[in-house]
């Protein structure tokens, strides 16, 4: 099975021997790191580019989700860091999310700009491959894990006020850039999908004033934990797993 990964950092634990390949995308060129991983494919992609530089509003999602789907991906993990809103979700924890709030405001969110097709979002995220990721987290020793929540999704690159997450607070519990419209554009190619967000600091307001090294310190004391936790929620993926995904989309067009 081919399996993607986003991230936005090379994790280059992860992959093993990996080799590099451009893909040509009508959205522009993206490189895919290629390896495998027991029985499977792995196809990993920097989310802010080949040189990890674009900042979060200019990632090019299009490009990043088109070039998955045509190396015949099926199954995407995405990686991302995230500020929490809940005082009983604290930094260094693990959540991975079943919906989200898209609060983004000037992003290509789709592949359908001539064709009227409506994806259901009632469960954004593939259940089965967010239950094999509780799973495989329940199973690891040092990993607080909350097996669900809802994540905001922010414009940026500047950090929230203290004000908008006073108001995001009351109705989502982590808050973060990327993952919209990562999720929406693999929905739209009929990939599963889930998402594993390291917490590396509280929201606006909530504590101290926020420093961006606080961030990539505790990415980097967990990025051996993701990898671990990545590289065996992938190992115990079967070929088939039973989930609605591929066929959300067939159902989608007017
Ligand atoms: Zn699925």
């Amino acid at each position: 099975m081919r399996i993607g990964i986003l991230s936005g950092h090379h994790m280059l634990d992860l992959m093993k021997n990996p080799e590099d390949i451009k893909v040509h995308t009508p959205y522009g060129d993206i490189v895919l790191r290629v390896s495998t991983l027991g029985k499977h494919e792995v196809f990993f992609v920097q989310r802010h580019g080949e040189f990890a530089n674009l900042p979060p509003h200019r990632v090019n999602h299009l490009g990043n989700i088109h070039a998955l789907a045509v190396s015949h991906v099926s199954n995407v993990f995405s990686v991302g860091t995230v500020g929490s809103m809940q005082k009983t979700i604290r930094p260094g924890d693990f959540v991975i999310p079943h919906d989200f709030i898209d609060a983004t405001k000037s992003r290509p969110v789709t592949f359908f700009d001539d064709q009227r097709v409506h994806v259901d979002m009632t469960e954004p995220f593939c259940p089965s491959l967010r239950e094999l990721m509780v799973k495989t987290c329940r199973n690891l020793k040092d990993v607080t894990v909350q097996d669900h929540g809802v994540y905001l999704v922010t414009e940026g690159p500047r950090l929230e006020t203290a004000a908008e997450i006073r108001l995001y607070s009351k109705v989502a519990d982590i808050v973060g850039m990327t993952l919209a419209p990562e999720v929406i554009l693999a929905r739209e190619k009929g990939m599963c999908f889930a998402s594993l967000c390291l917490v590396c600091n509280m929201a606006a307001g909530l504590q101290q004033r926020l420093k961006a090294n606080e961030i990539t310190a505790i990415y980097k004391k967990k990025e051996p934990l993701i990898s671990n936790i990545l590289r065996l929620t992938i190992q115990s993926l079967d070929e088939k797993q039973p989930c609605p995904c591929p066929s959300d989309i067939s159902k989608a067009t007017l």
